[in-house]
């Protein structure tokens, strides 16, 4: 976790001061870094607004990746289908502003668009950092990629997998906007991703089922 956040801290970094000409003013780094932090508020605010539809009572907990001090959203247990839901909505949120993003603005690249490009980036570089942590299994127990593992009984590298296909297929949409493949392929990973929720909802059968037939 650690170093994927540096990773990703450095990355963003690099991305700022080079979105711009050299001539780039303090104000587009710091347009870029509003873009990415508003990325970050979008993500917790979708983790939010399941918790509260769910009465699942969030509390915010300090954890430290590295050194770097952050912060995880806790709350009360919930069933599998909630659990799922809770924990993809930040990936589904930053889903949805990636497609807005791609699709509103297909020349993005070629525009002076610090903002959108940071939040752009904030969502890309999130979601393969989400995917490392998951492919390691590692990170506070709070990560999005546990409770979507534990929820949906599917290994948890099998979720970083579905939250890295659409970051990579965004990635290259931005580079190749006029590619329909890229596109759909990016938006069927999208989807493939939250019909997991059809597997949560098994599992929370499957547990009923246990806990209620007669021993
Ligand atoms: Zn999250």
């Amino acid at each position: 976790m650690g170093t994927a956040t540096r990773v990703i801290a450095a990355a963003l970094l690099v991305l700022g001061s080079t979105a711009a000409p050299a001539r780039a003013q303090t104000g587009d780094v710091v347009q870029f870094f509003a873009g990415a932090a508003l990325g970050l508020g979008l993500h917790e605010s979708g983790h939010l607004l399941f918790d509260e539809a769910f009465g699942a009572e969030p509390a915010v907990r300090k954890v430290s990746a590295g050194f770097i001090p952050f912060f995880a959203i806790t709350h009360e247990p919930v069933t599998p289908v909630e659990e799922f839901t809770i924990s993809s909505a930040g990936f589904w949120v930053q889903h949805a502003g990636d497609e807005f993003l791609l699709s509103h603005r297909p020349n993005l690249r070629h525009e002076h668009a610090p903002f959108a490009k940071g939040l752009l980036a904030f969502n890309v570089l999130t979601s393969v950092m989400y995917a490392g942590t998951a492919f390691v299994q590692h990170g506070p127990v709070e990560r999005d990629t546990l409770g979507m593992a534990v929820s949906a009984d599917i290994a948890e590298p099998w979720i970083g997998a579905t939250i890295l296909a659409p970051a990579l297929l965004d990635g290259a949409r931005y580079y190749r906007p006029q590619s329909r493949t890229l596109r759909w392929a990016s938006r069927g990973a999208k989807v493939a991703g939250a019909l997991l929720l059809l597997k949560a909802a098994r599992t929370e059968e499957a547990r009923a089922q246990t806990s209620s037939s007669p021993r």
